[in-house]
């Protein structure tokens, strides 16, 4: 039997529960059925085949959902931060545990390749212990004294919150917010991606078994414009953590107008990797190739515009299309794949598109630009060259295995280029020149900017961001501003005058 085989032998195991029973919802510690009764299906990205039903759930189950976070909120919120450490801590332990379950299970999903996917379980739990030790000291504040008054400040958990993700790493990402929002107090109700539910469900049954109580962390299975749109919606959810496409955040917002929710948005990108002629070329274009070809370029993150001074151009899109034509595409579990299938047959025809759009506005396709194979999702890594920034290749996301190359002539035309798009997530920048580099990265409008490096997450430094790109930061303190309220209390430090009226 070969790897591959073992593997799919072994993914089948693990899935065999999710598939027997259905990726059901998960309300108040239970494992329930959609409200109606309804179902919808959960398909191979390899083949297109069923893997599961999946409950396809409405209002009702969001409003049984966010009753049960909001009646084990009391509970939650004042269990001691220590204490809800403890708890987080093991939840991490038992994502351990039970990584190359959740890895196998994120691969059959997703389509995304096992050599990437292996780790996804582990910056999960990576990302509870990270929170967890947070918990203790989330409520402190400061005091700040005049010679009257004495102000303390606190911070209380927001209240149940709801959580919405896409369905691209779709466990590491849930983790990312799920984790904090447990760690300063609040109650989650999750909305996983209707394209790859399977995770999520293990997420919550592993954290109910690590000790997390019933009705803390729930999980509702549906569409967008149903489950989701409720939860945006629901009066009693005070904050909505969201990940997915720039036009889903704004109508999350328009959705949660009404009930003036709190939001916190992370979403899509067209970010820049800026190549000068100086800079190490070896070490800039094996971090491009990674930064769009690992994850099946299905990556917030993912340098998916190539900006290269012109007297390098030629010589960093040869190496760039040598290393895209040579690059694995196969079985997410064939431990040799770089590229797995797209999620969704939908989003296979979007990322194809583009190769149509290319042509037409007179790019060239240096490498790739093809489906691979008649079954399945899979497309070729592909490289666009000869490309302007005014064309859709360089401005829309195609979220896939597609990079665009286009070059430059001096500093200020890359900053230009550079921030000519309605994204600012994030920006790559290769250069030796310290000065350059300070200058650039004062101007380039990114939330994270990675100089000489590939995109090293680091999980206390904030990540997000500008423009379309999203609002708030996780990461850090800035996880617990979005899911804490700060509150003052002033005290008299001395008698001081009240002003008598009326008298
Ligand atoms: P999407 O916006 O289509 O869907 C994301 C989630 O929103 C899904 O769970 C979906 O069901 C839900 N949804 C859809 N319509 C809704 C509505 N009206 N109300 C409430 N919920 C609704 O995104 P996707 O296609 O699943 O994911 C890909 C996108 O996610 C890309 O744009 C990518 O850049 C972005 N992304 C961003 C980050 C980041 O950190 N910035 C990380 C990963 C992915």
């Amino acid at each position: 039997m070969s790897i591959l085989d073992q593997n799919i032998e072994k993914a089948r195991n693990y899935m065999q529960p999710l598939v027997e029973a259905g990726v059901l919802n998960h309300i108040d510690g239970q494992t329930v059925p959609a409200h109606s009764g309804a179902l919808m299906d959960t398909i191979s990205p390899v083949d297109g085949t069923k893997l599961a039903d999946v409950a396809k759930s409405d209002a009702a189950d969001i409003d049984a959902a966010v009753a049960a976070a909001k009646a084990a909120f009391r509970g939650w919120s004042q269990t001691p931060g220590a204490e809800r450490r403890n708890i987080l801590i093991k939840v991490a332990e038992a994502i351990e545990a039970r990584a190359e379950e959740i890895a196998f299970t994120e691969c059959m999903d997703t389509g995304q390749a096992l050599r990437f996917m292996s780790k996804a379980a582990i910056r999960g739990a990576a990302n509870f212990r990270f929170f967890a030790d947070q918990a203790p000291g989330a409520e402190d504040g400061e005091v700040s004294r005049t010679p009257t008054q004495m102000n303390t400040t606190s911070r209380r958990p927001v209240g149940p919150v709801g959580v919405i993700t896409p369905w691209n790493t779709p466990f590491m990402l849930s983790t990312w917010k799920i984790a904090p929002a447990l760690a300063a107090g609040c109650t989650v109700v999750h909305k996983p991606a209707e394209f790859s539910p399977m995770t999520a469900k293990l997420l919550v049954e592993i954290a109910e078994s690590a000790g997390l109580p019933p009705g803390v962390l729930n999980v509702v299975n549906g569409l967008g414009e149903t489950a989701g749109k409720r939860l945006t919606e629901h009066p009693d959810i005070k904050a909505i953590a969201f990940v997915g496409e720039s036009r889903t955040g704004s109508m999350i917002m328009k959705q949660g107008a009404e009930t003036l929710k709190r939001v916190h948005f992370e979403l899509g990108g067209k970010n820049p990797v800026i190549i000068f002629d100086d800079a190490d070329i070896d070490r800039a274009v094996d971090a491009a190739v990674f930064m769009i070809y690992s994850l099946n370029g299905e990556r917030c993150t993912s340098s998916s515009r190539l900006l290269v001074q012109s007297s390098i151009y030629d010589e960093v899109c040869a190496r760039v299309a040598d290393a895209a034509k040579r690059i694995k595409v196969g079985h997410p579990l064939d431990p040799d794949t770089v590229v797995g299938p797209l999620i969704h047959p939908v989003h296979e025809e979007k990322v194809l598109s583009y190769f149509v759009k290319a042509k037409d506005q007179g790019a060239t396709i240096a490498a790739g630009g093809e489906k691979v194979g008649d079954q399945g999702n899979f497309v070729a890594p592909t490289l666009f060259t000869n490309a302007t920034n005014d064309m859709s290749i360089a401005q829309e996301e195609i979220f896939g295995p597609v990079l665009t190359a286009i070059s430059f002539d001096t500093e200020d035309d890359a900053l230009a280029m550079a921030n000519d798009t309605q994204y600012g997530l994030a920006a790559y920048l290769w250069t030796n020149d310290l000065n350059r580099a300070i200058r650039m990265t004062d101007q380039l409008q990114a939330g994270m900017m990675w100089v000489n490096s590939e995109n090293i997450r680091h999980l206390p430094s904030p990540f997000g961001g500008v423009k379309a790109s999203g609002i708030g930061r996780d990461g850090g303190d800035w996880s617990f501003d979005f899911y804490m309220e700060t509150v003052n209390v002033s005290f008299p430090r001395a008698e001081h005058r009240i002003p008598k009226l009326g008298g």
